[in-house]
């Protein structure tokens, strides 16, 4: 069923067989998986996706999986699009959109990555991984991995959202926090595997984790009717998404699904931790290590991201940029999508609005262009960035009018 033909690394170009376990390149690049798209495009028509099932298996051609009976699956994938009708227009954009990843299972999107990538795990026959995080990701494994029966070992600094503790804690997985930052859970986990031999689930340094998050770009590419959005806003910290998205779009280019034509892909960061925007302000290909990395939006807050050079190759192919908002800013853009739209979006997400306001104002956005602001999960994951003070009644006593 699968048209993968290998791996290949992304920095030096070794092809790897994609039916052993592999890890990173021994250059130290990530792997990207390749396939035979002459026979995807030959075997696979936009008319065979009607009637599939509305979950991001529906593109298996494009996914790595061989026997549908690995696939891990709890119905994760084909999130809504959204219209801003009201904040769109009240920051001088008229089609401003919004993809929710906030519904699916785990409430961010780390589960589509967790879904592919546990489900190729189980294929290749992997007992043990491990993993560190800074909270989605290792809830999304954790998960997937109870289902796929794989033991899952995860490692997140301690003030990472309470809520994904509980996540990796009741689906059984081996959780350990740490006194520092997931750079410092990374380097726990990278001796743990050396000397234990379990598999290292970390962020890139195996090859399938993109393919899951990949499929968002799929999935906008058919929502809007295959003529891809002008612009796309990604909340950017390791950075996956950004680069699986970029890779779904070539690949559909290359069957032909799309045209020439290409979103502006915009990497946007929290100004306490924004490695990619330094990166790209200086015109750089790689990033450096940010000290002292703080930001409420915890899914961006990655001082070093393996694949930055990959995400500011997209950036450039695509004519993006990249851009920091402060925890201030997102906080009240959380507010105002959630007041305005109804969308009670993470603070990830609520970076995007920000950042496209800023961009508006900058002129770098035009009034009439397609906006799409990719938001990574739910307000829900993050109940202590809401601070309300209520009113406590009495049973006799009265409310005002409003
Ligand atoms: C992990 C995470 C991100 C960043 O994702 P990458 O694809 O690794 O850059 C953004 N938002 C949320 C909610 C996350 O959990
Ligand atoms: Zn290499």
């Amino acid at each position: 069923m699968s048209h993968v033909t290998h791996l290949e690394c992304s920095k030096c170009g070794k092809h790897y067989n994609s039916e052993e376990v592999h890890q990173l390149c021994e250059c130290g690049g990530p792997l990207l998986v390749r396939y035979d798209l002459e026979q995807v495009k030959k075997n696979f028509h936009k008319e065979d996706l009607k009637g599939r099932e509305p979950s991001l298996w529906r593109y298996r051609e494009l996914l790595p999986l061989k026997d549908k009976n690995n696939q891990v699956s709890l119905g994760e994938g084909m999130t809504p699009i959204i219209k801003m009708d009201v904040a769109g227009p009240a920051i001088g954009l008229k089609n401003l959109y919004l993809k929710d990843e906030g519904v699916i299972p785990s409430g961010t999107f780390k589960s589509r990555g967790a879904a592919v990538g546990v489900s190729r795990a189980k294929e290749l026959g992997i007992k043990t991984l491990a993993m560190p995080t800074n909270g989605n990701a290792g809830a999304a494994w954790a998960t997937y991995c109870a289902r796929a029966g794989i033991k899952c070992v995860i490692v997140m600094p301690q003030d990472a959202p309470e809520i994904t503790r509980n996540e990796c804690a009741i689906t059984g997985a081996d959780l350990y926090l740490v006194d520092g930052l997931i750079s410092d859970a990374g380097k726990i986990v990278g001796r743990a595997v050396q000397k234990y031999g379990w598999f290292d689930a970390s962020t890139l340094k195996e090859p399938y984790r993109i393919e899951g998050k990949k499929t968002m770009g799929l999935e906008i590419a058919e929502q809007f009717n295959w003529e891809v959005p002008d612009v796309i806003l990604y909340p950017t910290g390791g950075g996956v998404g950004i680069i699986g998205i970029y890779k779904a779009l070539q690949e559909l280019r290359s069957i032909g699904w799309i045209g020439e034509k290409m979103p502006r892909l915009v990497a946007v960061q929290a100004e306490g931790c924004a490695p990619i925007v330094k990166a790209w302000n200086g015109r750089k290909t790689e990033s450096e290590f940010w000290q002292n990395a703080y930001t409420c939006a915890f899914g961006i807050n990655v001082p070093k991201a393996l694949g930055d050079f990959l995400v500011l190759e997209a950036i450039y192919k695509t004519d993006g940029c990249a851009v920091a908002v402060s925890d201030e800013e997102i906080l009240k853009a959380q507010a105002v999508l959630a007041a305005k739209e109804g969308a009670f979006v993470c603070p990830e997400g609520a970076s995007l609005y920000s950042a496209a306001r800023k961009l508006r104002e900058q002129g770098w956005l035009k009034e009439d262009e397609t906006v799409l602001l990719l938001n990574t999960g739910s307000g829900l994951k993050y109940p202590e960035t809401v601070k309300v003070e209520v009113p406590l009644l009495q049973p006799d006593d009265d409310i005002p009018e409003v």
